[in-house]
């Protein structure tokens, strides 16, 4: 069945390459994705494959039918959106669409689960269950799997698999992660409020600039004395608003920012200890505020079994040098950590670096660019790794 699979997968590979250049082209942001969700729908039914429309608002479901001799459920879930940047490859298949750009890949995880649904759908008679393939819209929010998963995606589905692009492994490889893959990252919105006053008599007014400072650099010092170093922590303040005039002492500062956290029980702490440490500083000087702590998406925990049937899948068809087992996880967000609250799930990432490029841009780099010979490496090993599934 390998030998079976990748010979589809070469044969298809054109036609991937043209399908992935076209949606690289004509990029759309998260939760517009009309064009994407509509040429997907084409290509899942022109290769046979059960489609609907509208699912997730703009994402798209296809299902490829076993035979229906094992009621298990798998769904393989890639996403459809891009980013809000400018493109700066001079690739003659760059977006067309000034400020928008698929610079985290997106354009190839559509085209691998559009490759991989091509390839099991020829080989359906070999399945003993059916596979359902989830396009999401808006991953790069943080919303499309809630919107999917809503829509009842993950009815019935027993296990959940999807690839990420990953520039600093070689196209040919492929990377594999047990347990935590990425961070819970949640949203922090600090507000501080002193009194106005002029700026040549500070000790009339209470300066909410100046306790905003303090609270920046506490934050950041107490991570590193009162938080468990073994369990990564990162608070980044991205966004700080406050002031009128350069001699008016400010009455107010908002501060915003993300925290990224990887263990279950750092996180459940922090809004109690993020607000301990602003009350205390505010109550110093007399300033009163607000913490505002949004939790956002959990971390992405894979599956310990799921994890191995993609190793053994991808070792199988590329050798065990082309598979490398990642000592760590990143501290990067990932929605599809939502879809594991419903079925245990795995996520691998797709090597797509240019071997001999002295550099490979980081995603959500205005230059970066994938090895396409990579799409053939994805589909494969999902397409081996979905038929290994009931075996
Ligand atoms: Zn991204
Ligand atoms: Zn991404």
């Amino acid at each position: 069945m390998l030998t079976r699979i990748k010979d589809l997968a070469t044969k298809l590979a054109p036609r991937l390459i043209e399908i992935r250049r076209h949606i690289h082209s004509h990029p759309e942001l998260s939760g517009e994705e009309y064009q994407t969700a509509a040429f997907v729908a084409g290509v899942l039914s022109a290769n046979g494959v059960h489609v609907q429309e509208g699912i997730g608002k703009t994402g798209v479901v296809g299902e490829v039918q076993g035979t229906n001799s094992d009621s298990r459920l798998l769904a393989i879930r890639t996403d459809m959106d891009a980013l809000p940047i400018q493109e700066r490859t001079n690739l003659e298949y760059a977006s067309r669409k000034a400020g928008i750009m698929h610079a985290c890949g997106h354009d190839v995880h559509t085209t691998v689960g559009l490759g991989t649904a091509m390839i099991l759908s020829q080989i359906a008679d070999e399945l003993p269950g059916n596979v359902r393939f989830l396009f999401q819209p808006a991953e790069e929010t943080a919303v499309g799997a809630s919107w999917m998963i809503q829509d009842r995606v993950m009815e019935e589905v027993t296990s959940v698999l999807s690839l990420h692009v990953f520039p600093s492994i070689e196209a040919g490889s492929v990377g594999i992660r047990y347990g935590a893959l990425t961070a819970a990252a949640d949203d922090l919105e600090i507000i501080i409020v002193g009194e106005s006053g002029h700026g040549a008599r500070p000790h009339e007014a209470i300066d909410a600039i100046w306790i905003a400072a303090q609270v920046i650099t506490t934050l950041q010092q107490a991570i590193s004395r009162t938080q468990n170093p073994l369990r990564p922590l990162v608070l980044s303040i991205g966004q700080i608003n406050g002031g009128r005039a350069p001699n008016i002492i400010a009455d107010q500062v908002k501060l915003r920012g993300t925290v990224r956290s990887l263990h279950p029980e750092t996180r459940t702490n922090l809004p109690a200890w993020i607000t301990q440490i602003v009350s205390n500083i505010c109550d110093c000087y007399g300033a009163r505020y607000q913490v505002n702590y949004r939790p956002g998406t959990p971390g992405v925990q894979n599956d310990l079994a799921l994890s191995q049937l993609l190793q053994t899948a991808a070792e199988e068809a590329w050798g065990s040098d082309r598979v490398l087992v990642l000592p760590e996880p990143s501290l990067g967000a990932e929605d599809f950590s939502l879809y594991l609250e419903h079925a245990p799930g795995a996520m691998f990432r797709l090597g797509v670096g240019y071997k001999d490029r002295a550099v490979n841009h980081p995603l959500h780099h205005p230059q970066f660019d994938v090895d396409e010979s990579a799409i053939v490496t994805g589909v494969v090993t999902l397409a081996y790794s979905a038929y290994k599934y009931w075996q």
